[in-house]
């Protein structure tokens, strides 16, 4: 079983039907860059993979797992609270915008889930905590708080809070364009890191040169469906439906 299976995903507001039945597997250690218009559903479907939206159709498997629901019988039956709390837990999710607390430090806010939600001692959560803001290159931001912190600074730190939680999957959801372009590269590049250290990420991106270099695959969506995938070289240098050249002719 893949990391992640969606089969036949649909999600709708209202009479608004935002995603249209979504088939897509990734595998462990793929990195899968979603592409597409602004509105085509690609922050819904993470928020689906995550839980923050409930499915209107389809099913979705985590980690072989059904997310959401159970079945038994061949009944489906809604998952109590703490299971979907389990569920999450096991993937990280970074935003476009940093959301971190800004009463805590880095450190804090590293520590935090670790501590309050999987009840990991103090001391260890605090070496873990400083071992990531290392790997993210803060180990001289630790005790700095975000209002003290570049945009660049505040998304690293909050990819090391989401690491921290020891995810099997990381969602990204346009980290970087909320940032001034100086900053970009600084996130790209621990991105990039751990892809190469195999994480499974799934990432809606506008940065071509990141999805080009990094991506095992390339999702194109529009209006609530893949139009095409494929192999980053295939998806971005020779586009096969003519939906995915007219938005690369722009973005480009
Ligand atoms: P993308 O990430 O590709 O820009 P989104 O998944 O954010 O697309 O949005 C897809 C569509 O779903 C948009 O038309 C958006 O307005 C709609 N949408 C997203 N979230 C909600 C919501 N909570 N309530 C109503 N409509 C929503």
């Amino acid at each position: 079983m893949p990391i992640v299976r969606a089969v036949n995903a649909t999600k709708s507001f209202g009479s608004n039907e935002v995603l249209k039945g979504i088939d897509m597997d990734v595998e462990r250690g793929e990195v899968v860059c979603l592409l597409g218009p602004s509105g085509s559903g690609k922050t819904t479907f993470l928020r689906l993979i995550n839980q923050m939206e409930v499915l209107t159709g389809g099913r979705i498997w985590v980690q072989g797992e059904l997310i959401g629901v159970r079945e038994k019988n061949g009944k489906l039956y809604r998952r109590h609270a703490v299971d979907i709390a389990r569920q999450r837990a096991g993937i990280g999710m970074v935003f476009q915008r940093f959301n971190l607390f800004p009463h805590m430090t880095a450190l804090g806010n590293v520590m935090e889930a670790p501590v309050h939600v999987k009840r990991v001692p103090r001391a260890q959560a605090r070496q873990r905590a400083l071992d990531l803001l290392d790997q993210v290159g803060l180990a001289d931001r630790v005790d700095y708080y975000p209002a003290q912190l570049s945009g660049g600074q505040q998304q690293r730190v909050a990819i090391a809070r989401a690491l921290a939680m020891e995810p099997a999957l990381m969602l990204f959801d346009e980290p970087t364009s909320a940032l001034d372009p100086e900053l970009v590269g600084e996130v790209l590049s621990v991105m990039q890191q751990l892809a190469s250290n195999g994480m499974t990420m799934i990432v809606v991106t506008h940065e071509m040169g990141f999805a080009r270099e990094v991506a095992d695959r390339v999702v194109f969506m529009d209006a609530g469906v893949v139009v095409e995938q494929g192999t980053p070289e295939q998806v971005l240098g020779q586009p096969r439906e003519e939906r995915t050249r007219s938005f690369l002719a722009r973005v480009r």
